[in-house]
Order: structure tokens, then sequence, then C-alpha cells
């Protein structure tokens, strides 16, 4: 299983530090732990954290190095020896406009340069309303599934809906589960059993001490995305611990 703690746009560099810090004390036996801090913080929390926890960015560019003011590439990360980036928020569709044409370029741009992804896909609480949960995140990832460099090694995928994420309502097991496997039979008819089973797909939205217990026993949730909880270590240990 594969837990990520996206720390958003939080944190100053002191407590960044200071989160990092504690980390330092998880146990990981048996789970991959990811973290990403803001792209200002990556270098400082990368000089304190040890071996087991891995880093990760929150975004990264969809063309390589260039003329794109305020961007990070990927290839810069690689060579600071980022070995994950985060691709398709919500918030980066919601605040950034980010779509999934863009979002696809990213992936290719992120997997050529030779890092780890964890995509995210995930429905608005109108769109769960309609009927469309499984829709939207089908049409979220056509683009993806469709790159060569696609593969279970070198991408996570998340499973968030919008509605979950930071709103305390988190999916139910029956929401996670569901959802969790039509993704998973998705993936299979559009690359192969072999490419879905190997996948891990990850749930996100509203994670706690007090639920992950029994979304981590749900057969096809694979670990966690955790937004606010990751900003708490005792929690996030919590977290992770439930995912071993
Ligand atoms: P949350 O965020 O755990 O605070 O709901 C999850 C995420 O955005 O990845």
């Amino acid at each position: 299983m594969i837990v990520g703690g996206n720390w958003k746009c939080n944190l100053t560099r002191a407590k960044a530090l200071e989160l990092a810090e504690q980390l330092n004390e998880l146990d990981t036996t048996d789970v991959e732990v990811v973290v990403a801090p803001v792209a200002l913080h990556v270098p400082l929390v990368q000089a304190k954290l040890k071996r087991a926890v891995s880093l990760a960015a929150q975004n990264c560019g969809f063309a390589g190095n260039g003329a794109y003011t305020g961007e990070v590439s990927a290839e810069q990360l690689v060579a600071l020896e980022v070995p994950w980036v985060i691709i398709g928020h919500s918030e980066r569709r919601t605040h950034f406009r980010e779509d999934d044409d863009l979002l696809a370029a990213k992936l290719d741009d992120a997997l050529k340069a030779g890092l780890r992804v964890i995509f995210c896909v995930g429905e608005s609480h109108a769109e769960r309303a309609a009927g469309q949960t499984v829709e939207v995140c089908v049409r979220q990832l056509a683009g993806v599934l469709r790159l060569p460099r696609f593969t279970p090694a070198r991408v996570v995928l998340a499973y968030e809906p919008v509605w979950a994420i930071g709103t305390g309502l988190v999916a139910t097991p029956a929401q996670a589960q569901q959802t969790h496997a039509a993704l998973r039979a998705h993936v299979a008819r559009e690359r192969s059993a072999e490419v879905a089973a190997r996948l891990r797909i990850q749930y996100g939205g509203s994670v706690s001490a007090a639920n992950c217990a029994e979304l981590a026993a749900l057969p096809d949730v694979d670990g966690f995305l955790v937004g606010g909880a990751s900003l708490r270590a005792a929690e996030f240990a919590t977290i992770v611990r439930s995912c071993a």
C-alpha cells in the first residue's frame, strides 16, 4: 500500500521542518510513504527526512524547461532527486483551470523525465448526485490511459471525490469500494488485466484516524492520499499503520 501526505499550501519553513522531523519517527514497515510539501520547501524537507519517507512535488510543468513563468519542471524535480509528483489534484483542476488535456501533457512530461506520479481523479457533489461518478473519472483518465509510459510501476491513481476533500465528509466504504473497483475494471478493459491488478488506487478525501481502518480493509483500496490529517504527525502515523 502507499500513503501520501499532501501538505498543500500549508506550513511555513519552521513548521514544515518540525513536521519532517516528526515523520522521521514514523514506522513505515510494509507501507510506502510519500509527502508533498510546497515546492519552495522541498529541498529543506528533503535534507531533514530520512530515507523511509519519500518526497513528492504537488505539481509540475507540462513541457519541460523553458519560457513558463511560475512553473517548476519535471526535469528540475528529477535533478533535485525528488522521486514523485502529484498531478491532477482537484484544487489544480478547479482553482487553476487545469483541464484533462493539460493534465495528460503534464503526466507525459513527468513520466518522460523519470518521475513517478500520483494522478488524481474524482467527481463533484453534483456529478455524484446525477449518478455520473464513474463516467467523470473515466473521462479524466482517457488521455492518461492512452500514454505508452503509463505503467503501474510509475503511476498511482488517487480517487478523490471533490465533495470529500477537506469537508469531513468521507466516502462510505461502499462508495469507495464501488468506484475503485469500477476504475480498476476500466483500466483492465483499456490496458490489460495485469496492469489493472498491479495498479495501486489510493482513496483521498477527509481520511482520518477515525475512518482509515475501515477504508484500508477494502479490497480495491491500496492506500490513501491525505490532506489535513497529514499535517498532524500522530494522526498521519495512525493512517500509515492502517495500511501496513
Ligand atoms: P483532505 O484532503 O484529506 O484534507 O480531505 C485530501 C486531498 O486533497 O488530497
